[in-house]
């Protein structure tokens, strides 16, 4: 039996095998980790639990400061690991650098985990594709009707306008307060691309950007704190970048927050920007459509996105509920046939004509790539039936 529930991180188990994907702390079965935003990336904080993510995640938690990579191991978008039973696969979250989807694929059904992520195209990530899945746990931060974020472009020209035509001509800095991992980096590239203003960088925002730069992203931007900085920032002419919740000393700066929820805030101290790195209400229907899954379990919510699963029951007649402790399973289905398919060509990969496999060491070999012993056998007996192996007392081997 497949099943998924909240208990301390989502746990996926099947069989005796189980991860925890983006746990809280400390948890007894291996962990992967969706990108590294620190509600996410909990696990890099603890050394003894064996983690997952892609190398740029891992980078970030290193450069913020927010744990480090024990027991870590390596995977990224169009790559799988496998614990026992369940292969778990990243695809592109299109949220910051480094996001994944994850795919938990099992011999009797698959579930995808968002994470965070963002179905629209940025200045710095390419946007997330749906997966084909049977349960799909989705992250419902805007989904809400209240959120409808304007293009990407739209957003990024008001922003300039707002500094190079207001703000700085009345002699003042425009002051942007931000995530440091991926809001950030999207304002860096729209000052690079639609103005030659240099743009100051404080703290987080520098270190999480160097991360960025190491990928290959081009990003112009100086560090506040160094002589070159200082002095720019004392002639004005310039953009800084903040981490949110920092305080800004100087008289002046002129605050700017940049943020998914700036869609439903009236400035009053600060100019909000709707700036997302996540998808907005029509943009995770989208989603969810495209994924075509069995059950919907939603989860990192707010009071706003609450009457979301009713939403889906009732508009979209797809069963979808909360995420919860209690665990939710899919009905068991037949070993899904395109997985047999794809086992009889790793099968055939693996062999080498003129030598005979004992079946033991194939289920073997296939059990590391994440196939159990049922699909194995089963894809064995159909390439004996059509020919392609031969079998007796020694085992099989490739029919000449
Ligand atoms: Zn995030
Ligand atoms: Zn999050």
């Amino acid at each position: 039996m497949l099943t998924v529930r909240y208990r301390g991180g989502i746990v996926v188990e099947y069989g005796c095998d189980a991860v925890t994907l983006d746990p809280t702390g400390l948890t007894p079965h291996p962990a992967f980790i969706s990108h590294a935003h620190a509600d996410h990336s909990a696990a890099f904080k603890h050394p003894d639990i064996w983690k997952g993510s892609t190398e740029e995640t891992r980078r970030l938690v290193e450069a913020l400061g927010w744990g480090r990579g024990q027991n870590w191991r390596k995977i990224r978008a169009g790559s799988s690991l496998c614990v026992g039973e369940i292969e778990v696969r990243g695809h592109n979250a299109g949220h910051v650098l480094g996001s994944l989807l994850l795919e938990a694929i099992t011999p009797e059904g698959t579930v995808l985990y968002t994470g965070d992520f963002n179905v629209g195209d940025s200045y710095t990530m390419e946007a997330a594709e749906p997966v084909e899945c049977d349960i799909l746990v989705v992250e419902t931060t805007f989904a809400s009707p209240l959120f409808s974020f304007p293009s990407r472009r739209e957003v990024a020209l008001d922003m300039v306008k707002w500094a190079v035509f207001d703000v700085i001509p009345r002699g003042r800095t425009p002051a942007f307060r931000t995530d440091p991992i991926g809001n950030a980096q999207e304002i860096i590239s729209i000052f690079n691309r639609y103005t030659n203003l240099p743009v100051l960088t404080l703290g987080s925002v520098t270190r999480a950007s160097d991360v960025y730069k190491a990928y290959g992203f081009k990003l112009e931007y100086i560090d506040a704190r160094s002589d070159e900085g200082e002095e720019l920032l004392e002639d004005g002419r310039c953009i800084l970048i903040a981490p949110k919740g920092s305080k800004l000393s100087s008289e002046r700066l002129e605050p700017a927050l940049a943020s998914g929820w700036a869609a439903i805030m009236r400035g009053r101290s600060s100019r909000p920007f709707p700036l997302s790195d996540h998808s907005d209400f029509k943009g995770v229907l989208r989603f969810i459509r495209g994924c075509r899954p069995k059950k919907v379990l939603t989860f990192h919510g707010t009071a706003l996105s609450r009457g979301f699963p009713e939403y889906l029951r009732r508009k979209l007649g797809i069963e979808a509920y909360p995420l919860t402790a209690r665990g939710e399973g899919v009905r068991l289905r037949p070993r899904s046939e395109e997985r047999i398919k794809r086992c009889c060509e790793q099968i055939l990969l693996e062999m080498r004509s003129g030598f005979i496999y004992r079946p033991s060491w194939l289920m073997r070999a296939m059990a590391l790539r994440g196939y159990s012993r049922d699909e194995t056998q089963e894809a064995i007996r159909r390439l004996v039936e059509r020919g392609i192996l031969r079998e007796d007392e020694e085992g099989v081997k490739i029919a000449q």
